[in-house]
């Protein structure tokens, strides 16, 4: 969230308020819209409340057309009317919900399993609010192994964590709040997430694990996991040093699965540790449930496990959270259930055709140079070709907005900053109708930008916000 402030100027002049919300009689009713910036003094009937705050929220993009995020932003009527069934229910109170826990169990049973678990009864795992809660959660695991391994060095030493410069911010956050350094491999030419090499040569004594995503929030590639783990097995054989892998799955890991089966990535290489994912991304459901799995309980210190007794029980959990809705969890179930392996292979499959029909698309315009082609996650970027000096992805982004389009431009990091892009993430929902009015959008245009004397976009920063 953002670090709100307080108003510039609280006290604003009255407004007036529509005679028809004010109340059941326009005359005697309210005449005056309410104060923003503090608790109105007197209630209003809800139909008032209602109207004022869904006034408010008109402004608000269109979330299907919003091609930057990842989140789910459609589902259907049934799991949003079992989302409301649920909506009272908190996730902690295991005693009083034994069922919503019992789904939540079961959900992370099915996750051991698709992930391929040695033992998937002795995996453990939890829901959380998304991927980043998973990845702190996972990322305490691995530095408490750490410190266990070093207890004789320990505080004196520093951890760390090796990761490309392309990990999603929650990795930054992690390393940030947990006092752990960032050992970031940098990109290189045209590669852009993680080389396996560079990375076990950043690795030493103090190094808690290695991130590996998939796939990567800048370009949705696939980073090498399995090169990944070899070229650790290959350090360990060197020095002794077992350093294991976390792999960020907040995407892959509800795509893989389903669309690349041969693909080695997951628990099947005895190297990863655990496995994150966002259920609210291509595990299809909305915002607000993500997954941690252990491949063991090795892998989770049982020192990191709460357990409490005054709800009720003593359901041992792991959470930064204590309350949390339940609904999510239910929805994740339910989607689960309803879909099963076809259901999803089919969902994530026409997904990524949409992603490859409008890269295709985008490239046979001949102003851009696709980077990924939709086919690893369903998410592709773009930038301009080398012969285009009117205008740049800043300037291709504000115009898309103009038509509705939330496609984010930004720089990438080192060593590829002279690099910007344009990102395109395809989602359930957005059909192949409306990939074609995207392409067909972008091409009407291009003879204006074309036209432009140079790039117009000054204030590059604007116009990114793709960290989702
Ligand atoms: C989205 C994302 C995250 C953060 O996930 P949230 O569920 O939004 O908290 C972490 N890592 C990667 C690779 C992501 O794409």
């Amino acid at each position: 969230m953002p670090l709100h402030q307080g108003p510039e100027k609280p006290d604003e002049r009255p407004m007036s308020v529509n005679p028809f919300y004010g109340a059941a009689d326009p005359v005697g009713g309210m005449t005056e819209a309410p104060p923003k910036h503090r608790l109105p003094t007197a209630p209003m009937p809800p139909s008032t409340a209602h109207q004022l705050v869904r006034d408010e929220l008109m402004l608000d993009g269109n979330s299907r057309l919003n091609l930057a995020t990842f989140v789910t932003t459609w589902m259907e009527p049934q799991a949003g009317i079992l989302m409301a069934e649920c909506r009272d229910k908190n996730m902690i109170d295991k005693d009083e919900y034994p069922r919503t826990a019992e789904l939540e169990r079961r959900c992370v049973a099915m996750l051991a399993d698709l992930w391929h678990a040695p033992d998937p009864s002795s995996a453990v795992g939890c829901s959380t609010t998304g991927s980043s809660e998973a990845c702190m959660l996972a990322g305490m695991a691995l530095k408490r192994r750490w410190a266990r391994r070093n207890a004789d060095r320990y505080p004196g030493a520093r951890p760390n964590l090796v990761m490309g410069v392309n990990v999603q911010v929650c990795w930054e956050k992690f390393c940030n709040f947990w006092e752990v350094e960032a050992r970031l491999v940098p990109m290189e030419g045209e590669r852009f997430h993680l080389d396996p090499q560079a990375a076990a040569e950043l690795c030493d004594e103090n190094t808690i694990g290695v991130v590996g995503i998939l796939g990567s929030t800048f370009d949705g590639s696939y980073e090498p996991i399995a090169d990944l783990c070899s070229a650790l097995d290959a350090l360990q054989e060197r020095t002794g040093l077992d350093v294991p892998v976390h792999v960020d799955g907040a995407s892959g890991a509800m795509v893989a699965p389903f669309l690349d089966e041969d693909l080695v990535w997951d628990f099947r290489l005895p190297r990863v540790a655990s496995i994150n994912t966002s259920g609210h991304k291509y595990g299809l459901v909305y915002p607000g449930v993500g997954w941690a799995l252990w491949r063991d309980k090795e892998a989770l210190p049982e020192e990191l496990v709460f357990r409490v007794n005054y709800l009720g029980g003593d359901m041992p959990t792991f959470a930064l959270n204590f309350s949390r809705p339940g609904a999510q969890v239910v929805a994740q179930y339910y989607t689960f259930l309803r879909l099963g392996r076809d259901g999803y292979r089919a969902v994530q499959q026409s997904t990524r055709d949409v992603a490859r029909r409008v890269a295709d698309g985008v490239e046979s315009l001949g102003d851009f140079r696709l980077l990924t082609r939709g086919d690893q996650l369903p998410v592709f970027a773009f930038t301009t070709a080398p012969d285009v000096e009117a205008y740049d992805v800043f300037d291709v982004s504000r115009r898309l907005r103009e038509r509705g389009w939330l496609v984010p431009a930004y720089t990438f990091p080192p060593n590829r900053e002279d690099l910007s892009v344009l990102r395109v993430v395809c989602r359930n929902g957005f059909s192949t109708d409306l990939a074609d009015l995207f392409v067909d959008d972008l091409t009407q245009l291009l003879p204006e930008l074309r036209r432009q004397p140079h790039p117009y976009t000054q204030d590059k920063g604007a116009a990114t916000g793709f960290h989702h």
